[in-house]
C-alpha cells in the first residue's frame, strides 16, 4: 500500500515546465574545454510556441523488419554474433554463434546502404600516397573508405535500450569493443565512431534496436581539434582534461548525476544540445576498448540507468549516443585523450542560426537538467522503497 502510494507520487516526475523555468532568465555563452566551441544558453526559449508538434511521421507497417529473428536473410552475414540461452541469463554465460542459423541475442552486420565503402589496400594506399587525393586549386576531394556495420541488439523487436535485460546491454558493450578492435587492427583506419540513433528526430530510419559503427581512413577535422586541445591540456599541466573536469564536477556538485566506484555521469557545463549527459570512467582511460569486462559492466548500467531516467522524464523521447575513444590515427604519446559517452534527447533542431554560425542554442541550462535527473534517479532508488 505504502509503496504503490510512494511509486505513484514520485515515479514520473514531470518537470519540463517547471523545472525548466527556474533557470537564469538571460543567455549566456559557454566555452566547451575539449572542442572550443561556445554555446549560447537561452532558458527563455523553452516558452517558445511550437505549431509543429505531434508530427513526427507514421511507421510503415507493411515491411519485414530486416533485424528481427527469422529475417537474418534480408541483412548481410553477421560478422559477429553472440548468445545469451534464456536459462544462462542469470548466470551471464555467453556462446560465440558460428552459424547464422544458431539462436544470437547480439549481432554485428556490414551495413547493405553504407556511408563508407570498404577499406581495400588499394584505395588506403592510393590514399597514403596521396594518389587518391584529387586536388585542382579550389575544388580538392579524396578517397574515403572503412567499414559500416550495424550493431542490431536484440531478435526481439525493441524500439528502446531501456527494453532489453542488464546482460543483454551488457553484451552490446562487448560488441561495441570487439568490433573496435577489429578496425583498430587494421592498417590504415584512423578514426571510429561508434553512435546510436533512437526515433526519427535522431535519425534513425528503422524502429528495432540497433547501433552502428563507422571507421574511417581519415580523422574529422573537429574530432582533430579535440585531440589537440586535450594534448595542449596535458602538455601544459602535466594532467588529462577529462579527469581534472571530473575532479571539478565531483567537487562542484550542481552538474552531477550519478557515480559509483567505476563511472560517473553528469551534463557537462558547455553542453550544445539540451539534457546532454556525458558517461566516462572515473580512472584514466584514453581507450573504450582497453576497458576490462567489470568496468564494461558498470559503463552498460549507468547508460541504461541514464536512459531509462530520460525517458521517464520525457516518454518517448529520441535521444542518439555517441562513443569516443582515442582514434587509432591519433599519435598520443602522453596518453592525453580519456573516452566518453554523450547521451542526448532530441528536443531541438539545428536552425538557421546554428548553420550559419557554428554556435549552437541550448535552452536547458546544465545545472537545471542535472536536477531533473537527480531528481528523477532518487525516485528510483531502491532505498527510498
Ligand atoms: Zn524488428
Ligand atoms: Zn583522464
Amino acid at each position: 500500500m505504502f509503496e504503490t502510494a510512494h511509486e505513484q507520487s514520485t515515479a514520473q516526475p514531470s518537470p519540463t515546465a517547471t523545472d525548466l523555468s527556474n533557470q537564469h532568465p538571460s543567455s549566456e555563452s559557454r566555452l566547451d574545454p575539449y572542442s572550443g566551441n561556445w554555446t549560447i544558453f537561452a532558458p527563455q526559449r523553452t516558452e517558445r510556441p511550437d505549431e509543429f508538434v505531434d508530427q513526427a511521421p507514421t511507421i510503415k507497417t507493411d515491411v519485414a523488419c530486416p533485424f528481427c529473428r527469422g529475417n537474418e536473410a534480408i541483412t548481410p552475414p553477421a560478422v559477429w554474433a553472440r548468445h545469451i540461452p534464456e536459462t544462462a541469463r542469470l548466470f551471464r554465460n555467453v556462446t560465440c554463434c558460428e552459424e547464422e542459423e544458431e539462436p544470437w541475442s547480439v549481432r554485428v552486420v556490414p551495413n547493405k546502404y553504407p556511408a563508407v565503402g570498404d577499406l581495400q589496400s588499394d584505395s588506403k594506399t592510393a590514399f597514403d600516397s596521396g594518389a587518391g587525393r584529387r586536388d585542382s586549386g579550389l575544388f580538392q576531394s579524396g578517397c574515403v573508405s572503412g567499414g559500416h556495420e550495424v550493431i542490431i541488439e536484440s531478435p526481439r523487436h525493441f524500439h528502446s535500450l531501456t527494453q532489453l535485460d542488464i546482460a543483454e546491454i551488457d553484451l552490446v558493450f562487448q560488441a561495441y569493443r570487439d568490433r573496435i578492435k577489429h578496425y583498430r587492427s587494421i592498417e590504415g583506419i584512423q578514426y571510429i565512431n561508434v553512435f546510436k540513433n533512437v526515433g526519427y528526430d535522431a535519425g534513425a530510419s528503422l524502429t528495432h534496436s540497433h547501433s552502428q559503427l563507422v571507421a574511417l581512413n581519415q580523422i574529422p577535422r573537429p574530432v582533430e581539434r579535440i585531440v589537440e586541445r586535450m594534448s595542449h591540456h596535458r602538455a601544459s599541466t602535466g594532467c588529462c582534461l577529462r579527469c581534472d573536469v571530473i575532479r571539478a564536477e565531483r567537487k562542484a556538485k550542481e552538474r552531477m548525476i550519478a557515480c559509483d566506484e567505476t563511472v560517473i555521469a553528469y551534463c557537462p557545463f558547455a553542453s550544445q544540445l539540451p539534457m546532454m549527459v556525458r558517461v566516462t570512467t572515473l580512472e584514466h582511460q584514453s581507450h573504450f576498448e582497453n576497458l576490462d569486462d567489470r568496468a564494461l559492466e558498470s559503463v552498460s548500467r549507468m547508460v541504461f540507468r541514464v536512459i531509462s531516467w530520460l525517458e521517464k522524464i520525457r516518454p518517448g523521447t529520441a535521444y542518439n549516443y555517441c562513443l569516443n575513444t582515442c582514434p587509432p590515427g591519433v599519435n598520443d604519446p602522453s596518453d592525453s585523450f580519456h573516452w566518453s559517452i554523450d547521451i542526448f534527447p532530441r528536443m531541438s533542431h539545428v536552425a538557421g542560426f546554428e548553420w550559419s554560425s557554428g554556435c549552437m542554442i541550448n535552452p536547458v541550462l546544465p545545472e537545471a537538467a542535472a536536477a531533473m535527473f537527480r531528481k528523477c534517479a532518487a525516485a528510483n532508488s531502491p532505498r527510498r522503497r
